[in-house]
């Protein structure tokens, strides 16, 4: 009888799964959630309105009406495509699957989103990670370097950056696409909504660069929902393996009916967790032995005297936060703490406290 080692992938095997903590009963501030949930009324509403999907049908597989709010809503420029994702985790998927011809290479700035190398390891190829600076700033010098000697398929730049929540010089993106002109660069958004910037309206100054987003961070990780928009010249190929029905009609219509209220409450609960960012950022840079870095998402990374110490305290006091700090070498001792709502915050203020004098 056969058993998995004779089936699987020898790298597979050798994989552990993508850890998700049980957070029952936590203050959870690991995952940059939204923590605001949706105000009665409009719950109450959008309740009804899924109650009118038909849960018999298929999903259209390229729901027009839901793409044409979406490129209206988030302001997409005319001429582009806009390809949904299962998230947009699974756009990175279909990115590493679509381009990975024999000795094909994909391409980062590291420490960067895990997702990133995971898409190059299932689609079986290889991944160049480049290491920011240690200051966590991009070394642009060795991503142009990098580029020249590896001559990626891909290249993912994150803006901003996540688990740093550096926001890159404009000028050294545009160093970087230049450069990579044998290459797809992928600008990965999905921190726009604390950001503020994009390069959304000139995507198609460039041959060869697409804009990732997702509707998870504003506050909708849960319908997992990812677009990406560029020329029709990628995309139309990049949708070839896209899985048939890859987002469900409850998602689409959550999504249909959530555009509507960007600017009436996701938004506004954006720009309160932008002033929680700042706040949150000072009372911790106050702190005895912190470095806060500079961030342009929902989340702070914050170098601490022992990252394992003050993680601890902080499950202690029922609070969740992502230890990075044996992620990468560049971040030695640094926490993610994920912007919560002002009581969320206070509460994780008081913990750090109590091991930072
Ligand atoms: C969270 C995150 C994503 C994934 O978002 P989903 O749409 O929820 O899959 C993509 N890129 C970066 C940099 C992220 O931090």
């Amino acid at each position: 009888m056969t058993t998995p080692k004779d089936v699987i992938r020898g790298d597979v095997l050798a994989m552990t799964s993508y850890p998700v903590p049980d957070a029952t009963g936590f203050v959870k501030l690991d995952a940059m959630e939204n923590p605001y949930e949706l105000p009665d009324a409009l719950a109450r509403q959008l309740g009804e309105h899924l109650a009118g999907v038909a849960l018999n049908r298929y999903p259209a597989p390229r729901p027009a009406a839901l793409i044409d709010k979406l490129k209206r809503v988030m302001g997409v420029p005319a001429g582009c495509a806009v390809l949904l994702g299962n998230g947009s985790d699974e756009i990175i998927s279909m990115i590493a699957v679509a381009c990975a011809k024999p000795g094909a290479k994909l391409l980062a700035p590291v420490p960067a989103f895990v997702m990133y190398q995971m898409s190059a390891k299932f689609a079986q190829i290889e991944f160049v990670g480049v290491p920011h600076r240690a200051d966590l700033t991009l070394d642009t010098e060795a991503m142009l370097a990098a580029i020249a000697e590896h001559r990626p398929a891909v290249v993912y730049l994150a803006y901003p950056n996540n688990p740093t929540g550096t926001l890159y010089p404009e000028e050294d993106v545009e160093r970087i696409i230049a450069a990579a002109g044998q290459s797809l660069v992928v600008i990965d958004e999905a921190y726009q909504p604390f950001a503020q910037k994009s390069w959304l309206p000139r995507v198609l100054e460039f041959g060869n660069v697409v804009v990732m987003r997702t509707v998870s961070k504003l506050g909708l990780a849960g319908i997992r929902l990812g677009y990406l928009a560029g020329s029709p010249v990628w995309l139309d190929e990049l949708d070839k393996v896209r899985p048939p029905y890859n987002v469900n009609v409850l998602t689409q219509a959550a999504a249909e009916f959530m555009l509507d209220h960007i600017d009436d409450v996701l938004e506004v609960q954006a720009a309160d967790l932008r002033a929680e960012r700042t706040r949150l950022a000072d009372a911790v840079a106050a702190l005895q032995g912190t470095t806060v870095f500079p961030s342009a998402g929902n989340f702070l990374l914050v170098r601490v005297p022992d990252a394992d110490a003050v993680f601890e305290t902080l499950l202690a006091a029922r609070i969740l936060v992502k230890n990075v700090s044996k992620i990468h070498p560049l971040l030695a001792n640094c926490l993610r703490l994920t912007v919560g709502t002002p009581d969320e915050n206070a509460q994780m203020l008081a913990a750090l406290k109590l091991v930072l004098k």
